[in-house]
């Protein structure tokens, strides 16, 4: 197996770790009916997509 030559510092391991962290969802305004939606998903509200009707109204909670 493996094992490291020299053990990792703890200010090496804080530099690793500084970019573990959970981002934000992306929530963008629905441009049919203003409801918040989640960037490049079906609107749940209304069923539309890149301007168009992907799905039936009020299907989006059934559906996933
Ligand atoms: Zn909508």
């Amino acid at each position: 197996m493996a094992v490291p030559k020299k053990r990792t510092p703890p200010s090496k391991q804080g530099t690793r770790r500084s970019h573990h962290h959970v981002e934000p969802a992306q929530i963008m305004r629905c441009s049919q009916c203003r409801s918040p939606r989640a960037n490049h998903r079906i609107c749940p509200t209304c069923g539309m997509y890149n301007g168009r009707q992907v799905m039936g109204p009020a299907a989006g909670a059934a559906a996933r």
